[in-house]
């Protein structure tokens, strides 16, 4: 049996990933949500659990186990070389994660992976294409600030900062959806699977 096609699914803040993602899913494409796996396998993969400790010590978990995020948020977030050393340890757990899965779903013909920074964090490399979603800054502004109550506009202007601009996404990308609400998103989706189970 030849492998599952393995296609990223990215996109800037509130880009609308996850919407288009379900769009997908409606159609019976499974999708990984690579972002919300690592907040999980953090919390529950005994191997990532304990080299976490490891680097940054027994506090990083309560007595019950469970992940000390205001611990991690507070000590290793706001520190760069910390952070980096974090995502070191949890990108390879991921990618454990992700190839199980695709195993799991290797009947497919192809496979969606989401993450916000798949081009930042280098993933695209073991993808075979990636699509990104894309909507203008002031759109995507505006959609997070009306679902995410907490955030405020300078936050969000601050996360759009760390990410690739726009025009570098674009470029780097396989397939486009324009999701920018002036194009129907459902018959793009539908034309980009056809062409994606033809690959
Ligand atoms: P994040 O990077 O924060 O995870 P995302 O790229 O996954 O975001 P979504 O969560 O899919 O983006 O979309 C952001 C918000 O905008 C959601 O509340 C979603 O319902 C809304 N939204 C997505 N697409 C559209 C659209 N075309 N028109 C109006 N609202 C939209």
């Amino acid at each position: 049996m030849t492998k599952p096609v393995l296609i990223g699914l990215t996109g800037g803040i509130g880009s609308g990933k996850t919407t288009v993602s379900k769009v997908f899913k409606s159609l019976g494409v499974p999708v990984y949500y690579a972002d919300d796996r690592a907040k999980w396998l953090m919390a529950n993969d005994e191997q990532l659990k304990g080299e976490i400790q490891e680097a940054f010590g027994a506090e990083s978990y309560d007595d019950e186990g469970n992940l000390n995020r205001g611990y991690l948020a507070e000590r290793v977030f706001p520190d760069q070389k910390q952070l980096s050393q974090l995502n070191a340890l949890v990108h390879p757990a991921v990618g454990r994660d992700f190839a199980a899965w695709v195993n799991e779903h290797r009947a497919q013909p192809y496979l969606l992976k989401e993450a916000a920074l798949i081009f930042e964090a280098g993933s695209y490399k073991s993808l075979d294409k990636v699509i990104v979603v894309t909507s203008p800054k002031e759109e995507r502004i505006k959609r997070v600030l009306l679902r995410d109550m907490q955030r405020s506009r300078e936050q969000v202007l601050a996360i759009i900062d760390k990410q690739l601009s726009e025009n570098e996404r674009k470029r780097r990308a396989d397939y486009l959806i324009d999701n920018s609400g002036k194009v129907l998103v459902i018959p793009q989706v539908m034309g980009l699977d056809q062409k994606l189970r033809a690959l």
